[in-house]
C-alpha cells in the first residue's frame, strides 16, 4: 500500500464550487469569501470572521493591529511551527518562548512566570487540534496584578487594557471548550487553511474576533478588510459594480486578502465538515487508540477531556522510552512499507535560524522530550478501513522491530 500523509479533500462538491467561481468570471475576493466568512461565523459563533491569505498573514496583521512593535514581548510555546514566532519577529517584537505540558499545549505556569511590563500578547497553540488551557490563560491576562503592569502605548492597547490573548488555531477548526466553539475563548483566534489542514483553501486563513467591550467587532471587521487590501476603502468587487471606480487609500495596509477561487474549495468542504469530515477524522483517531491501547509503549494522545474536545487534526503517536534516533528508525521502516508519516513539530529552538538568534532547546526540556518520541500518523476523511488497518499493523511491526533489535544490540554489546 501507498498511503500519503495528508492529501487535501477534493470531491465533486469542491470541484463544482471552484468551477462556479471560474464560470462567473469572478476569481478574486468577492461572494465566495463572504460566504466562507459566513460559514465560519456560524461554525465558531464568533463576533466577526475575516478571511486572509494565510495564518501567517493573519497573525502579522493582528499583532500590527494591536500595535505590537519594537521592544515588545509576545509569549509563545517553543513547540510549534515557525510561523508562531516569525509573525512576532516580523513586527520587531521578541517571541518569549516557554515550555509545554505533556498534552503539547503551552504551560500556563511558565507563561505567568515570563510576563513583564513589555508583554503585549500571548499566543497559545492548539497542537493537533487540542485547545490550550484557555480558562487559565484568561485568568492570567485578567489578573489585576498583571493588568497593573501592562503598559498600553496604542489606542487599541488602551481600549483592551490588558495583554491580548491569541490562539494559533491553525489545527483546531471545529474544536470545543466547555461545549462551546473554542474560538470564543480568545480575543483573536486564527485558523490556517493551508493544504494540509482540516479545511483548506490551498493557502488561506481566517481571523475570528471575539473582542470584549468596548470594542465593536463589526467596526474592527470593516477595518481589517481594508487593512488586508492595501488600506483601500473599496474592494475590486465593489468597484466592478457600475460607476464606482474612484477609491482612496486610507492608511498603509497589507495585501493579504483571500481570493474567491481559493475560498470556493474551503466553502464546499466546510458545508460537510461538522456532519461528515470531522466525525470521520474522530473515528480514525479512536480506532488508533483502541488498536494501540494494549501495548505498553503507547502514550495515548488527548483527543478529548472533561472540558475540551479537539479537532483530530493530527494523531500524535508517542512511544514510551525511545530515543530520537529510534524514533527516526521507526519512521524509516514505516516509509519503506508505504506509510508516509511526519513529526509535529521540531521545536523552534532546534532550527538553525532560531539557534542563531539565541534560542537553545536545553531551556525547553519537555518540548524536546515530546518531540523525540513523536510520530504523526495519517488521519484524514479519505482513509479507508483497510488503509487504517494497514497503518496500525505497520506501526506495531515497526515499533517492535526497532525496539527489539535495539534491545538485542544492548545485550550483545
Ligand atoms: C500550518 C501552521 C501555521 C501556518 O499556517 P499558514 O496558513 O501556512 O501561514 C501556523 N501555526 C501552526 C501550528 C501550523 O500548523
Amino acid at each position: 500500500m501507498n498511503i500519503p500523509f495528508s492529501p487535501p479533500f477534493i470531491d465533486q462538491a469542491v470541484i463544482d464550487e471552484v468551477l462556479d467561481s471560474l464560470r462567473t468570471n469572478w476569481i478574486t475576493s468577492g461572494p465566495k469569501v463572504k460566504a466562507l466568512e459566513y460559514e465560519l461565523l456560524n461554525l465558531t459563533g464568533s463576533k466577526a470572521t475575516v478571511c486572509v491569505n494565510s495564518w501567517t498573514s493573519g497573525a502579522i496583521m493582528m499583532l500590527k493591529w494591536f500595535g505590537v512593535g519594537d521592544g515588545d514581548e509576545v509569549i509563545v510555546p517553543a513547540y510549534s511551527y515557525c510561523a508562531t514566532a516569525l509573525c512576532v519577529l516580523h513586527c520587531g517584537a521578541i517571541p518569549v518562548m516557554v515550555d509545554i505540558l505533556d498534552d503539547f499545549t503551552i504551560d500556563p505556569v511558565m507563561v505567568k512566570s515570563k510576563i513583564t511590563s513589555k508583554t503585549k500578547a500571548i499566543i497559545g497553540v492548539d497542537i493537533a487540534g487540542l485547545p490550550c488551557n484557555y480558562n487559565e490563560l484568561r485568568e492570567i491576562v485578567n489578573d489585576p496584578a498583571i493588568k497593573s503592569i501592562f503598559k498600553p502605548v496604542t489606542a487599541k492597547q488602551s481600549e483592551l487594557g490588558r495583554i491580548l490573548l491569541m490562539s494559533d488555531a491553525a489545527h483546531s477548526i471545529g474544536a470545543t471548550y466547555e461545549g462551546l466553539p473554542a474560538a470564543q475563548k480568545c480575543d483573536v483566534t486564527i485558523f490556517s487553511f493551508h493544504a494540509v489542514k482540516n479545511i483548506t483553501t490551498a493557502e488561506g486563513g481566517c481571523i475570528c474576533l471575539n473582542l470584549p467591550p468596548p470594542f465593536d467587532n463589526q467596526e474592527e471587521y470593516s477595518f481589517l478588510k481594508i487593512f488586508s487590501l492595501n488600506g483601500q476603502n473599496k474592494d475590486a468587487f465593489a468597484k466592478s459594480k457600475g460607476a464606482n471606480w474612484r477609491y482612496d487609500i486610507l492608511f498603509k495596509g497589507f495585501k493579504m486578502n483571500m481570493p474567491d477561487i481559493c475560498a470556493a474549495i474551503g466553502l464546499a468542504q466546510i458545508r460537510q465538515y461538522s456532519n461528515t469530515l470531522l466525525p470521520l477524522r474522530k473515528n480514525i483517531f479512536l480506532k488508533y487508540c483502541a488498536a494501540f491501547k494494549s501495548y505498553d509503549w503507547f502514550i495515548e494522545p488527548t483527543g478529548k477531556d472533561e472540558i475540551r474536545e479537539g479537532s483530530y487534526h493530527l494523531f500524535p503517536l508517542r512511544i514510551k522510552g525511545i530515543t530520537e534516533a529510534e524514533r527516526d528508525q521507526i519512521i524509516e521502516s514505516l516509509v519503506n512499507w508505504g506509510v508516509i508519516v511526519n513529526v509535529h513539530f521540531i521545536p523552534m529552538p532546534m532550527l538553525t535560524y532560531f539557534k542563531s538568534i539565541g534560542y537553545a532547546i536545553e531551556n525547553y526540556p519537555n518540548s524536546y522530550k515530546q518531540f523525540a518520541c513523536e510520530i504523526s500518523l495519517p488521519i484524514y476523511p479519505q482513509l479507508s478501513d483497510p488503509e487504517v488497518d494497514f497503518i496500525i499493523e505497520s506501526v506495531i511491526g515497526a515499533v517492535h522491530q526497532v525496539v527489539e533489535i535495539n534491545k538485542l544490540v544492548k545485550v550483545l554489546s
